[in-house]
């Protein structure tokens, strides 16, 4: 009997907002003017709408998504379900008017909600995502600029999405979005009696999603015990410091006391290059260093690529890097992985990046940028409603609203993110013809960088 082959697959289940959850937009009514609305409704067009079957509809005009269809109708609109879509003031702009709701904005910062975003922002797209576990689509049209900063300055190459057999998340062909942690040997090696000496030392994840370890500031025993759940749920890997026993931790260790206790994890990430030679004494499994993206951290890569099984680049949580605020993530990223290819040693060491991942679409940036995998951070507070206190942006000096939440609760709204986030995935990766996660990365002739495409169109125009 052959082994049973099993498609990749989570579940979503609707999980509301545990505290109250105030919506990006604040529609307002003129009460007076509203009951002028409704009495011209019914007398004008049919008296019958006056009676009680009709009553509902006439009072919920005009939003189709709800907002007057309280028992009070628009006098008293459930604002949490305005989706901004205007259509109210575009019918009735003497009656109703929509302004931004600044109790939103104070929930996240500049990063997750910023200032220039026109419709959704990140904020309002992975609060829906953990909720229902769903794609957000919207109808409405993009109105907003057509490139932006870090992200936003690269696009994926969907220039396949006519293929028929990839058909994404219904498709008739496996996406595999499996990737690899560790070393992969580049040669067989054989002891003196002439055995086969597995030199490769790497876990199977069946998404290119990991979970960071979070500061004590921004966490609690509830939402490290949400993650860690989570985690085991969806078959990836964790990065903890005080979990060491977990078969699906990445141990964050500091010293070689922290590599004993760790010995049952699936991993070790060593904050201390200089323990790596003592520490692979101690540790069979894959041994990895966290590198944050400080001066000279492309040369630091390649010296560590040569001992360590894999590193974890860490940017800070607004995707920029710790040597300047001007670098994002993604060029630090294609820095490290060319340099590391010109070195032939590309294939040997495993690329983790971290620092400002908040939405589905910058993964599979990420990977074509030339990482493996990605660990998320904020973006797992955001989706247990973590309230920030000022501005998140690095690590050590970021603080969040703390507060009990049941475990339960917490473990499906990530697995809601991750379900919402892997059928994105890979429809991205159906729309640009790549059927492995594993070969995303470093795969840059899929991508689209705008500062490139802007040399290319305007190289003579001066400014350029
Ligand atoms: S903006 Fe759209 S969703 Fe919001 S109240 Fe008006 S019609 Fe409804």
């Amino acid at each position: 009997m052959g082994s049973t082959y099993r498609m990749f697959r989570l579940r979503a289940e609707e999980t509301p907002p545990l505290f109250p959850q105030p919506g990006p937009f604040l529609p307002k009514v003129s009460k007076p003017g509203l009951a002028r609305l409704i009495l011209k409704e019914a007398l004008g067009y049919n008296r019958k709408l006056l009676g009680s079957a009709h009553r509902e509809a006439l009072l919920s005009r005009p939003c189709i998504y709800g907002v007057f269809s309280g028992p009070f109708g628009g006098f008293s609109p459930r604002v949490e379900k305005c989706t901004g879509c205007m259509r109210c003031v575009q019918e009735h702009p003497e009656v109703c008017s929509v302004v931004r709701n600044p109790a939103f904005a104070e929930q996240g910062d500049s990063y997750w909600t910023p200032t220039a975003a026109t419709g959704s922002t990140p904020l309002s797209t992975v609060l829906y995502e953990a909720h229902t576990g769903k794609v957000p689509v919207r109808g409405m049209g993009y109105k907003g600029a057509f490139r932006g900063e870090g992200w936003d300055a690269m696009w994926t190459d969907m220039s396949e999405i006519v293929r028929p057999t990839r058909d994404g998340v219904y498709g008739r062909e496996y996406i595999s979005t499996s990737v690899d942690i560790g070393r992969r040997a580049s040669h067989l090696e054989f002891d003196a009696s002439g055995d086969l000496i597995t030199s490769s030392r790497t876990v199977e994840i069946p998404i290119p999603i990991i979970f960071d370890a979070l500061p004590e500031q921004v966490s609690n025993a509830d939402i490290t015990e949400s993650i860690r759940t989570a985690a085991g749920n969806v078959g990836t890997l964790f990065v903890g410091r005080y979990v060491q026993k977990e078969a699906r931790c990445i141990a964050l260790a500091g010293d070689l006391d922290s590599v004993r206790a760790a010995q049952r994890c699936a991993a070790i990430e060593l904050e201390d290059a200089a323990l790596l030679q003592e520490a692979r004494k101690l540790f069979s499994g894959p041994l990895g260093v966290r590198l944050p993206t400080k001066e000279g951290f492309v040369e630091r890569a390649v010296e560590l690529s040569r001992t360590a099984d894999f590193l974890h680049l860490c940017a800070d949580y607004h995707g920029r890097t710790f040597e300047s605020t001007e670098r994002h993530l993604k060029d630090a990223l294609l820095d490290v992985h060319q340099r590391l290819v010109q070195e032939g040693i590309r294939n040997e060491v495993t690329l983790i990046a971290s620092g400002g991942i908040i939405l589905a679409e910058h993964i599979p940036k990420a990977l074509l940028c030339g990482a493996d995998a990605v660990a998320l951070d904020t973006a797992l507070l955001v989706a247990l409603q973590a309230r920030f206190l000022g501005e998140c942006r690095f690590p050590e000096r970021s603080a969040i609203q703390r507060h009990r939440i049941p475990v339960e609760w917490g473990t499906r709204r990530i697995l809601n993110l991750m379900t919402s986030w892997h059928h994105q995935l890979i429809e991205m990766m159906s729309a640009m013809g790549v059927r492995e996660a594993r070969r995303l990365r470093g795969n840059v002739g899929r991508a689209l960088f705008a500062d490139e495409l802007e040399r290319e169109a305007f190289g003579d125009i001066q400014g350029y």
